[in-house]
């Protein structure tokens, strides 16, 4: 006797039709036709379960504060940390975590139930870091949310940079952030990386930057982050945020970066909506799109996941939490059509994303966390494709959010009346 049989799913795997039985908040087993009962049984259909999805790189305390004080008219990257840096001191703990407690609403909805969220330790009173830590214990059983110290103005730039972050670490933010591209000068943005590398090594800590968020091809300060990361033995436990000067660089510097890379064992953590947006801005045309070499990362063997970066913030007016949407853009932008391709990026959203986080028992497999999501398609490329409905999100073994179908009703002599957009309209493949 199980809690929940989810009956004839489709895995990303490619395997069909599969049974998946849980028990005790775990999968107790996954197979064709389980012969067994449970306290409730779900007819999947065909569609696809999944792992829930996972965003690695997100602002949390700037979401939905689109409009405060007022809308970012350049569209730019500076423009929009000059507009975070007008509302900061209008900020409150409260409206911090009402903002953000209701993007995890949407998250829930939306299959999303693990976040890394930046937070920023620019101003000394720390108000951010603590709405999110209030915030992370209040969505605790259903987002595993984890907080990044974020030096927003700068490590060194900022009047009390060095000092906030290691206080935000003292009151229990647990990964290393960085800026080293906006720190005054490309030897101070170096100095950041070695200091932040440093200070993680000996607490212990991850390290998560944002680095070389620019166009400049001469921005390097990832080789910095990959040589630091060896140095320091954290391999495995660096994540470097966007790196889309890598875009710009010289093809043979990038032949010699990505095997460091590769070598430091680094996370890569690219941001297509923001990359596509704020990138290359610069430019007259032929405009660059600003986003990092993402096929030639993963062929290297490197451990490739996608954030969705910010939602309804100073930075980004669109966004709606819908990790999907974020796989969207990166199979444009990284031309990354093919259906293998399709589910290089689904995994990027899911599996790749939990390993960035170092999330345990994530997963469809016996004794994972039955943590999942139905989604209305039958496999990753379809569910890209139709940025699709997420029908069911299971977290222990529980539904906590439900979508209905999105089903056009059709009203022409002679043709269907119900339209299902994941029912008859992709080949057979
Ligand atoms: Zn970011």
């Amino acid at each position: 006797m199980f809690d929940l049989i989810l009956r004839r799913a489709n895995l990303p795997d490619g395997r069909k039709a599969q049974d998946i039985a849980i028990r005790d908040g775990k999968i107790a087993e996954i197979a064709p036709n389980i012969d067994a009962t449970a306290q409730e049984e779900i007819d999947a259909t065909g569609r696809l379960a999944s792992p829930p999805f996972v965003d690695p790189h997100f602002h949390m305390d700037a979401t939905l504060s689109l409009g405060l004080p007022r809308m970012n008219r350049s569209g730019t990257l500076l423009e929009g940390i000059a507009l975070w840096g007008e509302l900061r001191p209008t900020l409150t703990i409260d409206a911090l975590v009402s903002r953000a407690l209701r993007y995890c609403d949407l998250a829930v909805t939306q299959g999303l139930l693990a976040i890394r969220t930046h937070v920023d330790t620019s101003d000394p009173k720390l108000t951010t870091v603590q709405a999110m830590l209030e915030v992370q214990q209040k969505v605790k059983p259903y987002i595993d949310l984890q907080l990044v110290a974020f030096p927003q103005d700068g490590y060194f730039r900022a009047p009390e940079g060095v000092q906030s972050l290691t206080r935000a670490l003292d009151m229990g933010v647990n990964i290393v952030g960085g800026i080293p591209h906006f720190e005054r000068t490309m030897a101070e943005g170096q100095a950041s990386v070695e200091a932040l590398c440093r200070l993680a090594a000996e607490r212990g800590l991850p390290v998560d930057m944002h680095c070389d968020e620019t166009d400049d091809p001469q921005s390097r300060h990832v080789e910095t982050l990959a040589q630091q990361t060896i140095r320091h033995g954290l391999q495995g436990r660096v994540a470097g945020s966007h790196l889309t000067s890598m875009h710009s660089m010289d093809n043979y510097y990038v032949s010699k970066l990505i095997p460091l890379i590769a070598e430091s064992q680094m996370n890569v953590i690219p941001n297509p909506l923001i990359n596509i947006m704020l990138q290359g801005r610069h430019d007259s045309y032929p405009k660059r799109r600003g986003m990092t070499r993402v096929p030639e990362l993963m062929a290297a063997g490197i451990n490739v996941s996608f954030g969705h970066d910010c939602v309804m913030d100073p930075w980004y007016a669109m966004g709606s939490g819908d990790m999907l949407e974020v796989g969207h853009m990166a199979i444009h932008s990284a031309q990354m059509g093919s259906l293998e391709d399709k589910t290089k990026i689904f995994n990027a959203l899911t599996i790749n994303s939990a390993k960035t986080m170092g999330l345990e028992n994530y997963g469809l497999a016996p004794g994972c966390n039955a943590d999942l999501i139905l989604l209305q398609a039958r496999d990753p490329a379809e569910a890209l494709r139709l940025k699709a409905t997420k029908l069911l999100v299971i977290k222990s073994g529980k539904i906590i959010a439900r979508t209905a179908p999105r089903i056009g009703s059709l009203f022409l002599d002679g043709r269907p009346s119900d339209i299902d957009p994941a029912i008859g309209f992709a080949p057979d493949y």
